[in-house]
């Protein structure tokens, strides 16, 4: 009789408890700040342009070599508007193959990259899941006004290494 009642008791507890799940896609949990999602392009408010200079040292480096950059010339520094000669062109991550293994970050020397909560990206197609630059600068300004990161043009760091592959061993 005694366990019928706590059984009946637990029951009851748990009807009365708020639902610790949401109908998703419609409604969302809140992503905890610990979240790790795919990396995304930051951007330099103070002068208006990436940080990226397109220099391909996440690509030579990132380990399923799913990201490819190309370079050009910096109309802004020509004008003297800005320290970086050199800016990003075109700049594709495809995600269906990104690892989140954040070496890509790691290795960046422009601070010019970096790893954000964006995690959605399923697709029916591969072509749906290639971010394209746009789509990268938009999910990296996203990420910078809600994390309050700012990128201003900076020394590139004394680690800066040779890229790693063919041949390395
Ligand atoms: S997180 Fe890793 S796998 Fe993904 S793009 Fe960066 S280096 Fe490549
Ligand atoms: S390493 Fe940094 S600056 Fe160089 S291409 Fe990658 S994101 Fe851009």
């Amino acid at each position: 009789m005694i366990g019928l009642l706590r059984a009946m008791g637990v029951t009851l507890k748990t009807m009365l408890r708020k639902p610790v799940t949401v109908q998703y896609p419609d409604a969302h949990l809140p992503i905890s700040p610990r979240m790790l999602g795919f990396p995304a392009l930051l951007w330099d408010s103070a002068v208006d342009e990436p940080a990226c200079v397109g220099c391909k040292v996440c690509e030579r480096y990132c380990p399923t070599d799913c990201i490819s950059v190309t370079m050009k010339d910096n109309p802004l520094a020509k004008e003297g508007k800005s320290t970086r000669r050199k800016m990003v062109d075109d700049f594709q991550i495809r995600l269906e193959r990104c690892i989140l293994c954040g070496i890509c970050v790691e290795v960046c020397n422009f601070e010019a990259i970096a790893m954000t909560d964006y995690h959605e990206q399923a697709d029916i197609s591969r072509g749906g899941l290639l971010a394209t630059k746009d789509d990268l600068f938009r999910m990296g300004r996203d990420f910078q006004q809600r994390a309050g990161i700012k990128v201003t043009p900076g020394t590139p760091k004394l680690e800066a290494a040779a890229p790693p592959k063919e041949g390395s061993a």
